[in-house]
């Protein structure tokens, strides 16, 4: 009986496949037959005979070589394979629904008020990711319908562009909401036309009263031509900056009160705050919950991935989506991303600049893209981090101690590495018998990365030379303690003079005090170096030098101080200006 159903040979035959490639090739008959009971519930009372023809085809299948299994998988069940792989990447969950969309759409949707900022780093990140992974499209959408409050500013949008683009996130379409203002209106008045939304021109705090009582304002049920009225003479200019408001009708028994009959369109003295961009061509301006519940159906956007504090907005603009006949696009809102010590204020941000008390957007003291930037924290560790922290909804805190890690991971494998010599204090070093060339790996664990060299070729009757320590290891010195030059010899402590610290030669090799535990300290032969400052996280500035070699190199070049820290170079013109990353 079962033996004659093509179709169930075809699907054991299906399962069986996938099960092979999974097991070198060859297939377990246990989860076959689990799988297929646990889906067809009429074979039950035929499990004998199923075994039997499962076995039947597992035989057949196994007998196949693995390469054979794995091209009649890639062949005939490329999507299985695709949704395997979609799984398996970067551990985040599958997105809801995918099934139901042809292409996957995501967006990021930032007002550009300000710079961009780790905070927004969750919301760009795993759009992008998720596009990415469905092979969808990643829009990008400027927000900026706010010319009084959160009053765009046009270097925003480019500072914007660029900071997506360090990220990684490849946008595959940019919209400006200031360039839509006609496609709001237009939607607005089908809503009056319909009976769903009203111009309302109360006191706002008259309405508020009415709507804790689950009551509707005198504006709510006159006929849709008088809000039609309405709607034109807020069009025009007639009414003034906050004299009437258009609502979306919801419910107004609505459990909470802040959906009840949202606000959707105000009217703003264009004179007084002209938008950068459309400048006080328009006198009515759509509300976040207009604006973005409109424009997420009318870009086509499947999957919206936001912070949960915008849950009640997507139960307001819900209401909005059946007065249209639209469904609601798939909504995942991930739980607060704490950062402890992050800057993350954009008001204050913006206020803290032009008021002097940072350096721009890129001081070093703020979490904003410019400035990890230009510290040398890599958009792979902040993919990462944001990646491994994913779309979860409960409430997450990380430290700026975890971007670090992050980022150590990925630069302590691949950068080179140099002396800097903090707050250098000059140490002579007496006694030395011979010209030495020491050779200091660029990487401790990459010798295929090649060394850098000095030469230190003793003076004078006392055999000496000097070299660049730092202050703080100068204050550790003791007289006849041993300390190792690394790389280079050992030297025996004479005179521990904080400012000018003498010291013998005692011997070359490090076996000779590896045992003794003998500090080892860096340096630079005096005469091989270059000036240097390291601009710290909190703006300080270290003062020192660095080996002469680091003239050479390129502005973004991210290397390791070593004992130091992992530093990015800024500039290499004159005096060598690093920012510092991390330890
Ligand atoms: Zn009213």
């Amino acid at each position: 009986m079962l033996r004659e159903n093509t179709e169930l040979k075809e699907e054991i035959r299906k399962v069986a496949l996938l099960n092979a490639v999974q097991h070198d090739g060859k297939a377990q008959p246990g989860p076959i037959i689990g799988k297929l009971l646990g889906e067809r519930q009429e074979l039950r009372t035929q499990a004998k005979e199923l075994t039997a023809l499962i076995n039947e085809i597992l035989a057949e299948v196994n007998s196949l070589p693995v390469e054979e299994q794995k091209r009649i998988v890639t062949e005939k069940y490329p999507q299985v394979v695709e949704k395997k792989k979609v799984e398996e990447e970067k551990h985040l969950p599958p997105l809801p629904n995918a099934d139901k969309y042809k292409q996957i759409v995501t967006r990021f949707s930032p007002n550009p008020d300000c710079v961009l900022h780790l905070g927004s780093a969750r919301a760009i990140l795993l759009s992008h990711e998720y596009a990415r992974i469905y092979k969808g499209k990643f829009v990008l959408r400027f927000e900026d319908t706010d010319p009084k409050v959160k009053r765009p500013s046009l270097e925003f949008y480019d500072s914007i562009r660029g900071d997506l683009a360090w990220l990684g996130c490849k946008v595959d379409e940019e919209y400006i909401q200031s360039d839509r203002i006609p496609i709001y209106y237009e939607y607005a008045e089908r809503l009056i036309g319909d009976g769903n939304a009203y111009v309302c021109t109360c006191v706002p705090d008259e309405f508020r009263k009415l709507t804790l009582l689950s009551q509707p304002c005198p504006c709510r049920n006159l006929p849709p031509e008088e809000h039609m009225e309405r709607w034109r003479r807020m069009l025009d200019g007639s009414y003034k900056e906050g004299v009437a408001v258009l609502r979306v009708k919801t419910d107004l028994n609505h459990p909470n009160p802040a959906v009840r009959d949202w606000p959707a369109m105000r009217v703003i003295d264009s004179q007084k705050y002209p938008h950068p961009r459309v400048g006080s061509k328009y006198h009515a301006w759509p509300l976040y919950n207009l604006a973005a519940g409109l424009d997420d159906h009318l870009l086509g956007i499947t999957h919206i991935i936001r912070g949960k504090e915008h849950l009640t907005n997507g139960v307001r603009q819900e209401f909005m989506y059946r007065h249209l006949g639209w469904e609601y696009p798939q909504a995942i809102h991930y739980g607060r991303l704490k950062i402890t010590g992050a800057f993350l204020s954009k008001s204050k941000i913006v206020a803290g600049i032009r008021a002097g008390e940072f350096s721009g957007f890129d001081d070093p003291r703020l979490a904003t893209f410019a400035a990890l930037r230009k510290r040398g924290i890599t958009p792979e560790a902040i993919k990462k981090m944001i990646v491994d922290v994913g779309p979860r909804p409960i409430d997450a805190t990380l430290s700026w101690e975890n971007l670090y890690s992050y980022n150590r991971k990925i630069l302590d494998p691949t950068v080179n590495r140099y002396f800097f010599v903090a707050e250098p204090i000059k140490l002579k070093v007496k006694g030395i018998p011979k010209v030495f060339k020491a050779e200091l790996p660029m990487h401790p664990e990459k010798p295929e990365k090649g060394t850098r060299q000095h030469i230190v070729t003793p003076q004078g009757e006392n055999k000496e030379a000097f070299f660049f320590v730092t202050k703080k290891d100068a204050a550790t010195m003791e007289a006849g303690k041993v300390v190792r030059l690394m790389e280079l010899f050992n030297v025996q402590i004479e005179s521990a003079n904080a400012d000018s610290p003498v010291a013998l030669f005692t011997s070359e090799s490090y076996e000779d005090v590896r045992k003794a535990k003998a500090q080892l300290i860096h340096w630079i032969p005096v005469g091989d170096e270059c000036p240097c400052k390291v601009v710290m996280p909190d703006a300080s500035v270290v003062e020192g030098v660095a080996e002469s070699l680091c003239k050479q190199l390129k502005p973004s070049t991210v290397i390791q101080f070593e004992r130091f820290g992992f530093v990015r170079i800024d500039n290499a013109e004159e005096k060598i200006v690093a920012y510092y990353a991390h330890k």
